[in-house]
């Protein structure tokens, strides 16, 4: 007999790498209710980490736990920030309590313009003000406070099943980021990938000097604003451009950055986000 299996998208929550897994149906059909946890060796997504997957018997990914911060680890971290208090957390120290991905979707949606929220149900009433602030004040200040980042709280007794609750929620709110404590993201509202945001992580991550990561990510960003500006400069002078032809023109022009096709798309998505969409449809493909 051919056996079934269920594609699932798994995204490492320590470092963000993403792989397609066969997990076969049996694991889920073995379960009516409740969660199952499936653990994923090193190698199997990532080169780097094991961790376990949370699903739903629907096969639906309801979040991440990872070994070695497993709940006396992420404590002990927790500790450790409210004692660096004076300094304030680490890059680090926000990634193994929310996850890669959701870290860096967040300073994505908050670069783009989207909001976003942390869904979780009513007894886990988890804080969030200390991680709204650290994501606010990397962005460069022109672009600060246009979009929120906020809790959904839901009844857990109304909606014992979280999978379901959040295929209710999404199918409500489209064009919102959202993530929930487990390190799972649940949305993505956009469609470009968020490999940059991943790149300058890893970037800053490989910065030791305490407090010097955040201002990594805010320099980066304040490199991509500046192509931006040359790109909007070239735009509002113009009637329509070929991509290639920007391209050219902007290697020309900026002696700091390389331009290239991905980085192009930044710039574009940037422009029609939060400039004019008007002068982001002048680039024609
Ligand atoms: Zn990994």
């Amino acid at each position: 007999m051919e056996q079934a299996f269920r594609l699932l998208k798994i995204a490492c929550p320590s470092c963000g790498t993403a792989r397609e897994l066969k997990i076969p149906d049996s694991i889920f059909s073995e379960k009516k209710i409740g969660f199952i946890k499936i653990q994923v060796p090193q190698g199997a997504v990532c080169n780097d980490h094991d961790f376990m997957i949370l699903a739903d018997p629907k096969g639906k990914i309801l979040g991440y736990e990872t070994f070695d911060v497993a709940i006396s680890k992420a404590k002990e971290q927790l500790e450790e920030i409210k004692e660096e208090q004076s300094t304030g957390p680490t890059l680090q120290g926000l990634i193994d309590i929310y996850g890669f991905n959701c870290i860096a979707g967040l300073i994505h949606a908050k670069l783009f313009g989207y909001s976003s929220f942390m869904v979780s149900s009513l007894n886990l009433n988890k804080d969030i003000s200390e991680l709204k602030n650290i994501i606010e004040s990397i962005i460069p200040k022109p672009y600060r406070n246009s979009s929120t980042i906020d809790k959904i709280e839901y009844d857990g007794k109304t909606f014992p099943s979280p999978g379901y609750y959040y295929s209710i929620l999404t199918s409500r709110r489209n064009n919102v980021f959202l993530i929930n404590p487990y390190k799972h993201v649940i949305q993505s509202p956009w469609e470009i990938d968020i490999e940059y945001e991943q790149m300058i992580i890893n970037h800053a991550l490989k910065r030791d000097e305490n407090g010097i990561q955040f201002k990594v990510l805010t320099e980066f960003l304040q490199r991509l604003l500046k192509d931006v500006d040359e790109a909007k400069f070239i735009l509002e002078n113009c009637k329509k451009i070929s991509e290639k032809e920007l391209i050219k023109e902007l290697n020309a022009r900026l002696t700091l950055s390389s331009i290239n096709k991905s980085r192009m798309r930044l710039i574009k998505e940037f422009i029609n986000r939060r400039i004019s969409p008007e002068l982001a449809a002048k680039i024609k493909k």
